[in-house]
C-alpha cells in the first residue's frame, strides 16, 4: 500500500506527483464472494475493512448504486461524540470514539479527527436536570461529560451570546474528547484501506433484488451489472434499507426522513467547538475549510428527497443568529438534504435477521457518522462469526417485538 509520509509527498513531487495510483480499484464483479454489503457509505466501507483485517475474509463485495460516500456520508455535520444516557449506547459509540482516536494512524490517511469538544446547551431547567443525569450516567460508564456554568460556557466558546436572547444559556454539558472528523477522508480511508486488502468496491452498480434459495437463505443479489451470489449479504444502505431489505421478504421498523444541513461561507478560524441547541433546534461548528456547518432537525413528513428546503434553512438560522449574532452578517453558500432511517427508539439495529445470511446495519438517523468506525467494526463481527459483537448484541430487530428498547429518544430528544 501506497504511504503517505511528508518523504513520500516531496519525492513524488520532484516527479510531478504523477506516480501515485489511484486510491482503489474499479473491478467489474466476479461471479461470487463470501460476503456482500450492499452501501459504500461510511459503514459499509468500514464493515468490508474490518472484514479483512480482523477476520480475515477478503472476499468481499461491496456495492454502491452511486459513487462510493454519496449518500449520507457525504452530506452529515460530521459531529462524533459518546455522551448517550444509556449503558448499551454509550458502550457503542465510545466503542467507535476509541477507534475515531486512532483511525488515521491505522488507516495511514488522515480523517482529520479533531476533539475541539461538543458542547450541549442547557436553556431552561429540564435541559439542565436531563444533562446532568447524562453527565452522571457517563461517568460511571467511564465516558467523558461535565457539566459548565453559563460563564464557563462562555469561557469554553466566546463567540456564543449566552443572555440576551429567548431561551438564555444556563448551562451545558461538554464531551471534550467529541468533535468532528472530514467525512469524505472517511469513506474514502476505509476504501483504501479495504481495496488494499483485497476487497471489491464497485460502484455505479444497484441491487435490485435479493435471491433467496429453496431454505430461505440468501443466495446473492442481483443487481444492474447482474447476478452476484453470496452465502452472506450485510445491507448497510441507510435511508433506502426498508427498501433493500423488503428486497428479501422482511418489513423494518423504519421511517426514513429528509434531513437537512447547509454551510456559509468560509472565513478564518472563529468558532472553536462544536456546538448544539436541541431547544432552541441547531447545531454548529467550523469546518478546517473555514466554512460555519449548519444543522437542522429532520423534516417533519416522510421523503426520499434529497434536497434542502429554504424554510428550514430559514427556521436554523433564526436560531444560530440568537446563539451567535455576529454571524448575522455570513452569507450562506449551499443547503442539501439526505435521507435518514429512523427507529422507533431512534437507536440503531446491528443485528442478523430473521433470514439465514442476511445482517442489517441501520436505524442510524440523525446520527450514524459518529460511529461508523465502531459500527462497521461489530458489524463485520457480527456478519464473520454469525452472532453479535457483546457491543451491538442489544441492538437487535427483535427489540421492538420484545420490549426491549434503548429509548434515547425519550431520553434526550436529541439529533446528532
Ligand atoms: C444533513 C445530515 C446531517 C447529519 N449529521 C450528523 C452528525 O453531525 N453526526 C452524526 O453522527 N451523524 C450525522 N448524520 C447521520 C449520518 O450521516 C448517517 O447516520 C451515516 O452517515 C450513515 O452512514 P451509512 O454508511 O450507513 O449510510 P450512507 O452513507 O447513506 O451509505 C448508504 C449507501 O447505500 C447506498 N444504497 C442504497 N440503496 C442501494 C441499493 N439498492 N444498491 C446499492 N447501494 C445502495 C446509497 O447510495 C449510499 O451510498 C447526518 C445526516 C444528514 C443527512
Amino acid at each position: 500500500m501506497q504511504k503517505f509520509s511528508g518523504f513520500e509527498l516531496f519525492r513524488r513531487a520532484l516527479g510531478g506527483h504523477k506516480s501515485w495510483q489511484p486510491q482503489w480499484r474499479s473491478p467489474e464483479p466476479k461471479a461470487e464472494y463470501d460476503v456482500i454489503i450492499v452501501g459504500a457509505g461510511g459503514h459499509g466501507l468500514a464493515a468490508a475493512y474490518y472484514l479483512a483485517k480482523e477476520h480475515g475474509i477478503t472476499n468481499v463485495a461491496v456495492i454502491e448504486r452511486g459513487w462510493l460516500g454519496g449518500g449520507n456520508t457525504g452530506r452529515n455535520t460530521t459531529i462524533v461524540r459518546s455522551n448517550y444516557l444509556f449503558d448499551e449506547s454509550a458502550a457503542l459509540y465510545e466503542h467507535a470514539v476509541k477507534l475515531w482516536e486512532g483511525l488515521s494512524a491505522d488507516l495511514n490517511y488522515n480523517v482529520m479527527y479533531s476533539a475541539r469538544g461538543v458542547l450541549m446547551l442547557a436553556h431552561n431547567h429540564h435541559d439542565e436536570i436531563s444533562f446532568k443525569r447524562h453527565v452522571h450516567s457517563n461517568r460511571l460508564n467511564g465516558v467523558d461529560n461535565e457539566w459548565l456554568t453559563a460563564e464557563q460556557v462562555k469561557e469554553f466558546c466566546p463567540p456564543l451570546n449566552i443572555t440576551s436572547m429567548r431561551y438564555p444559556i444556563i448551562g451545558g454539558a461538554l464531551q471534550r474528547r467529541g468533535g468532528t472528523a472530514r467525512h469524505d477522508a472517511v469513506a474514502w480511508g476505509f476504501a483504501r484501506a479495504a481495496d488494499a486488502r483485497g476487497v471489491d468496491i464497485i460502484q455505479n452498480c444497484e441491487v435490485k433484488a435479493i435471491r433467496r434459495g429453496p431454505s430461505g437463505a440468501v443466495e446473492g443479489v442481483e443487481t444492474t451489472k447482474g447476478f452476484i451470489r453470496a452465502k452472506k449479504i450485510g445491507v448497510s444502505a441507510a435511508g433506502h434499507t426498508s427498501v433493500v431489505m423488503a428486497m428479501a421478504g422482511l418489513r423494518m421498523p423504519l421511517e426514513s426522513y429528509p434531513l437537512q444541513a447547509l454551510v456559509s461561507e468560509p472565513v478564518k478560524p472563529a468558532f472553536p467547538t462544536v456546538v448544539m441547541s436541541n431547544t432552541i433546534h441547531a447545531y454548529i461548528s467550523q469546518s478546517d475549510k473555514g466554512e460555519m456547518v449548519i444543522g437542522a432537525g429532520t423534516d417533519a413528513y416522510t421523503s426520499y428527497s434529497q434536497r434542502g428546503a429554504l424554510h428550514i434553512t430559514t427556521h436554523t438560522l433564526d436560531a444560530i443568529c440568537e446563539l451567535v449574532p455576529q454571524f448575522r452578517r455570513l452569507r450562506m453558500l449551499r443547503n442539501w438534504g439526505g435521507i435518514v432511517d429512523v427507529t422507533p427508539d431512534r437507536s440503531p439495529i446491528i443485528a442478523k435477521t430473521p433470514v439465514p445470511g442476511l445482517y442489517v446495519n441501520c436505524g442510524w438517523g440523525t446520527g450514524g457518522f459518529k460511529a461508523t468506525p465502531g459500527s462497521g467494526n461489530v458489524f463485520a463481527h457480527t456478519i464473520a462469526r454469525d452472532a453479535p459483537h457483546p457491543i451491538n448484541a442489544p441492538f437487535t430487530l427483535e427489540r421492538f417485538r420484545d420490549g426491549f428498547l434503548i429509548d434515547e429518544a425519550a431520553a434526550a430528544a436529541v439529533a446528532h
